[in-house]
């Protein structure tokens, strides 16, 4: 058996390692480039928050919150919470800010990592890493088919495959009631039908129960009303909007009555993106979610402003992009490598690399070895077009050695002559 370690990453958590790196830089970049496109401005929020904005926004019944969430009291008596999620951080600062004063819309997009209790299992942390979009400031059903593209697009722009869009309505303020009561007598009369969970939702939150996985429940609710037919005329021609508009770009999307998300605040759009592989697998991991919040920014102390965001799950992108085995994005790629020898080489080595560090020209090279095989062998596994040698004569009469690594042609020229000859021989 092996020993157990004194120290541990917590439960849940984990190193993200160089190996892993590569990915999460790979998904930054790629996320970056479409929120530059799209015209979404980038955004940090607090790790902490006071708890009470994702009690309030968020909703306390609902799992992230009322069973999940990581809270803590401050010497000073302040009651903060890590931060489960990104909608509810992100609107307390276009409030606090006053972004409200700027232009709308206001477009803002993070990416960071997040924290909930949850139950350890595949694809299912405690601390994740998420990247969202959020919008302010326009109610039209074009922003939600936008917002849909923009992830459909940032996925497949990292090459994942069979991708799906489940969508669903979940009404308003003025539909949204009358259906809950609706949904609620509905379960009370089959209540002995349902799982212990959704008994418990029944009371706390009744629209949880179409999201319900348990084999039990099942039969149950394929017999639900559902929402669809109890819109109210507004929220109806914003949803067939929302189609139309998918329509119009052809995105991959099928209706779901039972997708409602865990989160409170949504208002008529919910929306989640999955690959289509194991349908078991597939349940448990979507790869982004949102929707519409209209209500948010007005519940948390805004003016009423309509808004629509979703996030992504990072850590579930990055185990998908490993096991579809892409090719590992290379970290590093010289264009030039620098092999040396002796303790004057080593010295001179030390200020040529600042020099080509200056010229932007990206320089391998492996300063603690001696052996010039070892390091002309670590040149051609990097693949770069030339190599740099600076041996002890080199070194003592300032001058260096350039072999072209294709047809192995070697010219020797002066050291500070040799950052202008290769970037010659690079921009050729
Ligand atoms: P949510 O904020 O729950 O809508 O989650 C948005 C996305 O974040 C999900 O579709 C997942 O990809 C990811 N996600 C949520 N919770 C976790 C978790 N505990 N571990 C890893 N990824 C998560």
């Amino acid at each position: 058996m092996t020993k157990k370690l004194k120290f541990q990453a917590p439960t849940g958590m984990h190193d993200i390692l160089p190996e892993e790196q590569r990915y999460f830089q790979k998904i930054y970049s790629v996320v970056e480039d479409i929120a530059k496109f799209y015209g979404f401005e980038k955004i940090d929020t607090p790790i902490l928050e006071d708890a009470e904005l994702f009690s309030k926004g968020v909703g306390m019944s609902t799992d992230i919150v009322g069973k999940e969430m990581f809270s803590l009291r401050t010497k000073g008596g302040d009651y903060l919470a890590l931060r489960p999620e990104g909608t509810a951080p992100t609107v307390r600062a276009f409030i606090e800010n006053g972004m409200i004063n700027l232009p709308q819309p206001v477009k803002l997009w993070y990416f960071g990592p997040f924290f909930r209790y949850e139950h350890p299992q595949a694809g299912r942390f405690r601390e994740f890493w998420q990247f969202g979009f959020e919008n302010f400031g326009e109610q039209n059903a074009v922003i939600d088919a936008q917002t849909i593209q923009i992830f459909y697009n940032i996925l497949q722009e990292l090459k994942l495959k069979n991708l799906v869009i489940e969508i669903n309505c979940i009404g308003d303020s003025q539909c949204r009631p009358y259906y809950k009561k609706l949904l609620t007598s509905y379960f009370r009369s089959r209540e002995s039908a349902l799982c212990p969970d959704c008994r418990r939702r029944l009371r706390e939150n009744p629209l949880r129960i179409l999201d319900c996985k348990e084999e039990k429940c099942q039969p149950v609710k394929s017999q639900a009303p559902q929402i669809i037919d109890h819109l109210c005329e507004i929220c109806h021609k914003h949803f067939k909007d929302v189609l139309e508009f998918l329509d119009g770009i052809e995105l991959p999307y099928r209706l779901n009555p039972y997708l409602v998300r865990g989160l409170d605040y949504y208002t008529k759009t919910v929306f989640e993106i999955f690959t289509e592989t194991n349908e078991e697998i597939q349940k448990q991991s979507a790869l982004a979610g949102g929707g519409r919040y209209d209500t948010l920014v007005k519940l948390l102390g805004g003016r009423d402003t309509p808004a629509c965001g979703a996030a992504a799950g990072v850590n579930r992108i990055v185990e998908l992009m490993r096991e579809r085995s892409q090719k590992q994005p290379k970290e590093f790629e010289a264009e030039v490598f620098l092999a040396q020898l002796g303790n004057l080489a080593k010295k001179k080595s030390l200020k040529l690399i600042e020099e080509f560090r200056k010229e932007k020209i990206t320089i391998g090279e492996s300063l603690g070895r001696d052996s010039l095989k070892a390091q002309l062998v670590k040149a051609n596994k990097m693949g770069v077009k030339y190599t740099l040698i600076l041996g002890q004569q080199e070194a003592l009469d300032d001058k260096i050695i350039i072999r072209d690594m294709k047809i192995g042609k070697q010219e020797t020229v002066k050291l500070d002559k040799v950052v202008r000859e290769i970037s010659k021989k690079i921009k050729k």
